[in-house]
């Protein structure tokens, strides 16, 4: 059986398409634009393609764009002055601070200077309690584009096998969170985990977030199950040419999908959603601000 492709990149377009639909109403309804600050420590390349795409897609939506580029030896009491200002600002409704921060800027605590109603990545130690107590809160993008992808693809998730594999605060575990608030059966597996290989094989849903290239493969998966791959991994690809690369993911994907019910390729499968759902929390942030009925199928 070959596998259906979830095609991330047209259900991202699809989600935008219904961001800036939002976005317009709010302007034309309520005289709002909604704004999202993206804060940048240093000079990592990765972080900067990351941030230049947010900001391009955050004006295509037709919100408001501020980008803050800080220098790699910026001081933390900077940084958190910087914070302080933003979460004051009533043009920004979501502050996103890049990931990884240079080694002597104390990771944690900038995240919970945001403000935790602005704090667009759901990383704020509020939000993963609020989370985790299935209350309202701000849902972390890359799970929260899992979820949607999920329940497109199969509607009701209730009573689903999942296996997420990968245990992190920014993907693994919220997105065990998200699956068990749709009333999967979730299992964690990480580094530690006994036969993964076997624990994989009982799932409906795997969400692999390790990053390890093609680390799973077709004969992990049971078949019909629906894979979900998070990992984005840059590989040699010396068929391309001397010194070219490739991106793959945590799946090796012609023998998951010749398993598999459905599965999501990389790129293009859970990349372009997380974007996209970094705009629709900025619109549900502006919502929640100004007391605005928060629009449906933004959020988890
Ligand atoms: P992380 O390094 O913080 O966590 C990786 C997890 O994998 C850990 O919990 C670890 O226990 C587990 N792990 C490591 N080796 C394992 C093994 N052999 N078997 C089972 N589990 C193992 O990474 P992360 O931030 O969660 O990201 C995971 C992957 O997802 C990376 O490739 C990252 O680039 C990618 N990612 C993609 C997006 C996106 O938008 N598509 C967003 C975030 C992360």
């Amino acid at each position: 059986m070959a596998a259906e492709i979830i095609d991330g990149k047209a259900l991202a377009a699809d989600l935008r398409g219904k961001v800036a639909d939002h976005v317009a109403r709010l302007k034309a309804e309520h005289d709002l634009v909604p704004g999202l600050a993206v804060v940048l420590v240093g000079e990592d390349p990765a972080s900067q393609v990351y941030v230049r795409s947010k900001g391009k897609m955050t004006l295509e939506v037709g919100m408001a764009s501020f980008e803050h580029r800080l220098g790699a030896d910026t001081e933390e009491g900077e940084l958190l002055s910087l914070i302080a200002r933003l979460n004051t600002d009533p043009k920004v409704h979501g502050i996103l601070v890049q990931l990884p921060l240079p080694d002597h800027i104390n990771e944690e605590l900038v995240i919970n200077a945001i403000d935790p109603s602005k704090d667009v990545d759901g990383f704020h130690i509020l939000n993963v309690g609020l989370l985790g107590t299935g209350q309202k809160s701000m849902v972390p993008c890359t799970p929260l584009g899992c979820l949607m992808m999920l329940r497109q693809y199969h509607g009701s998730l209730s009573g689903l096998d999942a296996v997420v594999i990968g245990r992190s605060n920014i993907v693994g575990k919220p997105m065990a969170q998200l699956l068990l608030g749709d009333s999967c059966t979730v299992t964690i597996a990480h580094s530690r985990t006994r036969d993964l290989p076997g624990i994989v094989r009982r799932a409906d849903i795997v969400v692999a977030a390790v990053g390890r290239p093609e680390m799973v493969t077709g004969d992990w998966i049971k078949p019909g199950a629906t894979v979900i791959d998070v990992g984005i991994n840059r590989v040699d690809a010396p068929e391309r040419g001397e010194g070219k690369t490739r991106l793959v993911g945590d799946c090796e994907f012609d023998s998951c999908a010749a398993v598999a019910g459905a599965i999501t390729p990389v790129p293009g499968g859970v990349g372009p959603m997380t974007i996209a759902c970094l705009l629709a929390n900025t619109v549900t942030a502006c919502c929640r601000a100004h007391g605005i009925d928060e629009p449906d199928g933004l959020t988890a």
